[in-house]
């Protein structure tokens, strides 16, 4: 068995990894990294369909699923992957064609040829293609998410995809009953970090929440919408939290998505609650009805919490959440993803202000972070990797290249495996 890795490890975006057995050829992964500052998006080396037997998807991050119609402009393939994330896939690569018109070497066409060749598979269904054979394990990171197991000539390689090991209040642990493996292909976006536990980041957030409705505010929860959103909800609805919660934007595309596939969350009675609940936004109308609305006939909100994309305040109806709640200061914001360099997130937590519209604003509103990463972060993956028996080599991938270099030094050194962080185009052996 064989691995040719398609993007170097610290280019997280152009996930890629060609797996060859004794002539059968499974992609696994093939994602998409996005250009910064305008600059074109960035895809893993290059694979032809007819060289390979099929691909795998592990989740439907665009990181991991976003270059797979690319396989279709010359040819077809088989694509495997959980029916949540099919439907996720399809969704999110669609908006991406539609955001980033003309960037992208594929159009809906190639989406609409590989929607028609997906297989959906359940967990822990082996599927064989020749001399291969693989299947899916949960990976507690997205719904529908996967970690995936690929066996070959009495070898077997296993592969993270995105991992959160202790899964979250929508998701189930990952699935670590894996028994010897020779090749690990592990991430390590939070190798170098440790988070706070869960517990705590939910306990802080929904005391903000209701210091900000006490005080007769509306709280900003700017979000990712597969699956922060919906997570953050289920906090809030999980803590009884007694105020209106809007959810706004494509969240609610995967609500509809989620309410479809019950059997992969851990408590689909929570999830079916937050989704009663919650106001759906549909319109703009709605949205400025939504922010005016009071039981006193004024022209302030009552209080209520409004889930909204984007989660780093890039795009989405951020703009205009930021431009009605900013400027009191009984309103308050609630950043709960990692706010990347450059992004206007980034710059609220270090500077108080924003730009909207070509315009600085000082935001009066208070703003806080919390962590509710779907990432495992350091104290977890080491777990995981006291779960994996054998002697495996193991690539490094997916974080910072530095972060990368110095995991796979780690794991030699507690573990005595041949580790490290894959430059692309790297072929390994076993
Ligand atoms: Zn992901």
């Amino acid at each position: 068995m064989d691995v040719k890795v398609l993007g170097a490890a610290g280019e997280v975006g152009r996930s890629g990894f060609l797996v060859g057995c004794e002539g059968t050829n499974i992609l696994l992964d093939y994602g998409v990294m996005f250009g910064r500052r305008g600059s074109p998006p960035q895809y893993p080396l290059h694979v032809r369909p007819k060289d390979i037997d099929a691909v795998v998807v592990t989740h439907a991050h665009l990181d991991h699923s976003g270059c797979v119609p690319s396989l279709f402009v010359s040819g077809n393939t088989d694509v495997y992957a959980t029916p949540p994330t099919l439907d996720l896939s399809e969704l999110l690569i669609t908006d991406m064609l539609k955001v980033e018109k003309n960037a992208h070497q594929f159009d809906m066409i190639e989406l609409d040829n590989m929607m028609k060749n997906t297989k959906g598979i359940r967990y822990r269904q082996k599927v064989t293609k020749g001399e291969a054979a693989f299947e899916l394990r949960e990976s507690g990171h997205v719904i529908g998410g996967s970690t995936v197991l690929v066996e070959s000539e009495k070898k077997r390689l296993f592969y993270t995809g995105d991992i959160k090991t202790n899964g979250s209040r929508m998701l189930r642990e990952a699935d670590m009953d894996i028994g010897q493996i020779d090749l690990l292909i592990t991430e390590s976006t939070y190798s170098q970090t440790s988070q706070k536990p869960r517990m705590q980041s939910e306990r802080e957030l929904v005391e903000f929440a209701n210091e900000v409705m006490d005080r007769k505010g509306v709280l900003f929860i700017p979000s990712f919408s597969v699956e922060r959103s919906q997570e953050i909800a289920c906090v809030l609805q999980n803590a009884n939290f007694k105020h209106k919660i809007i959810m706004d934007g494509m969240a609610l595309k995967v609500n509809e998505i989620i309410l479809r596939h019950p059997e992969y969350l851990r408590n689909p009675d929570i999830f079916r609650r937050v989704v009663n609940n919650a106001v759906s936004i549909r319109d703009h109308s709605q949205r400025r009805r939504a922010l005016r609305q009071s039981s006193k006939g004024d022209e302030r909100a009552e209080p209520c919490v409004v889930i909204s994309p984007a989660g780093m305040l890039v795009g989405g109806n951020a703009v205009f959440y930021l431009q009605e709640l900013a400027f009191d200061n009984r309103n308050g914001i609630a950043l709960v993803s990692y706010q990347g360099e450059g992004t206007p997130g980034r710059m609220l937590l270090e500077t108080g202000k924003v730009e909207a519209r070509g315009r600085e604003i000082t935001v009066e509103a208070e703003v806080k972070q919390f962590e509710f990463s779907g990432h495992a972060d350091r104290d977890e993956l080491f777990a995981m990797l006291r779960k994996i028996e054998g002697d495996p080599k193991v690539l490094t991938v997916h974080g910072d290249g530095e972060d990368c270099r110095v995991f796979a030094r780690e794991i030699h050194e507690e573990f005595g495996w041949d580790a490290h962080a894959p430059s692309a185009n790297d072929l390994v052996q076993v």
